[in-house]
């Protein structure tokens, strides 16, 4: 079965990995505050945070944002179910904004109709999580204008976009939010096996980022509230959790992202090579930014139903049978059993449930051959063309 979607490991990473592990630190060593201090680098961002997790670091970013109960958050249906969750661990309200139907993203003219409607109400969101769905970035002036004029904060959910450009703005260099995340799963462009990474420019957010990674605990003088016991003395300020990277983890992290640019360029030569050998397939491909250099996490079509009567179930279970191992990206936040139990209803956010009734992840990584992606299109030409190579 050829993936959807697979990380890449070579020798260098092996030796990074193995050099931690007969090392002195397995956690809270060393190479964290050096990922950290890259990423950041990277991002031409002051400050980075690692974790466990995406999913960890979107919930750190809403307590960092003061998200508590009674606060209304809120992101896309078209994503994972962490972008959602994430406000819901703080106790705070869920809502959702459709999708703009041609690049899949959270839509800033529904944005703007639903903040109209939020204002008249008194139920405004303290923070809205754009998600830059497949790589490709949300318009991040017009969400940050409106940002202004309704006084919400922004996180952006970047764990497909690492390595991706918003105008000339590389994703992270936080010019239109207050904090970005960042996925390293191994399905995401680079990997730390489960991990992830909060970024800012603001010194109180990334010290709050920091905390809540770490038990609320500080041990530095100059924070203490009561006077110190002696060398030992730590002091629990507030509540927080045990979401920290390992050592391993960010040693993984710092030899992947010496390969980011070239896998990335390498996804974009990939796409481009589909985008060839699917122009005449009943699909519709997906549209490519000129101004916004995608990260392309996914390479995402959908069945054009006024070219084929074949349905995305039949489509999807013949590739899978057929050795390709395709995806479906994303069931509708909104439509998961445990959101219906909030209210939320089939019907609710039209565009992105239409999405979902067409769209299919083909497989694209770095490491994709030709060989395989012909595989993938030839397997594609005879279920949808009934052609036999
Ligand atoms: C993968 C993903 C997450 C969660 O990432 P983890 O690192 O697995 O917690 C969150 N949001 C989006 C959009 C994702 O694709």
């Amino acid at each position: 079965m050829i993936p959807y979607g697979r990380q890449t490991i070579s020798e260098d990473d092996v030796e990074a990995v193995v050099t931690v592990l007969k090392s002195d630190f397995l956690t809270q060593g060393p190479v964290v505050p050096q990922f950290e201090q890259e990423i950041a680098n990277y991002c031409d961002a002051k400050y980075a945070v690692a974790v466990n997790s995406a999913t960890s670091a979107l919930h750190i970013a809403c307590l960092a944002l003061g998200v508590q109960q009674g606060d209304f958050v809120w992101t896309t249906p078209n994503t994972f179910v962490a972008s959602a969750n994430c406000a819901r661990y703080c106790g705070a309200t869920v809502d959702f904004v459709d999708i703009d139907p041609d690049t899949f993203n959270l839509c800033p003219f529904e944005l703007e109709k639903k903040l109209k409607e939020a204002e008249v109400k008194g139920c405004l969101p303290k923070v809205v999580i754009p998600v830059h769905f497949s790589g490709l970035s949300c318009d991040m002036e017009k969400i940050h204008a409106l940002s202004q004029k309704y006084h919400f904060r922004i996180i952006e959910d970047a764990s497909h976009a690492i390595g991706g450009r918003y105008k000339e703005t590389i994703i992270g260099c936080g010019k239109y939010s207050d904090i970005t995340v960042f996925s390293f799963h191994p399905v995401k462009i680079i990997t730390t096996a489960e991990g992830g990474m909060a970024v800012t420019n603001d010194s109180y957010l990334a010290r709050q980022l920091q905390l809540f990674r770490s038990h609320g605990i500080t041990r530095e003088s100059e924070e203490l509230i009561n006077e110190s016991h002696g060398p030992w003395y730590y002091e629990q300020q507030q509540l927080g959790y045990n979401y920290r990277m390992t050592e391993m983890q960010a040693a993984l992290g710092v030899t992947q992202l010496k390969h980011l640019d070239d896998w990335v360029a390498k996804r974009h030569e990939l796409a481009q090579r589909y985008d060839q050998l699917l122009a005449d397939f009943p699909v519709i491909l997906p549209i490519h930014s000129q101004e916004h250099y995608s990260g392309l996490h996914l390479y995402v079509i959908q069945l054009d139903e006024k070219k084929t009567n074949l349905d995305r179930k039949y489509v999807f279970n013949e590739l899978r049978n057929l050795g390709i191992g395709v995806n479906v990206h994303y069931i509708p936040v909104h439509i998961q059993p445990d959101y219906q139990k909030l209210g939320f209803q089939l019907g609710d956010f039209p565009k992105s449930e239409y999405y979902y009734q067409h769209c299919i992840s083909l497989p694209l990584f770095a490491t994709l051959t030709y060989d395989q992606q012909d595989q993938v299109v030839n397997t594609l030409a005879q279920i949808l063309l009934g052609q036999h190579s």
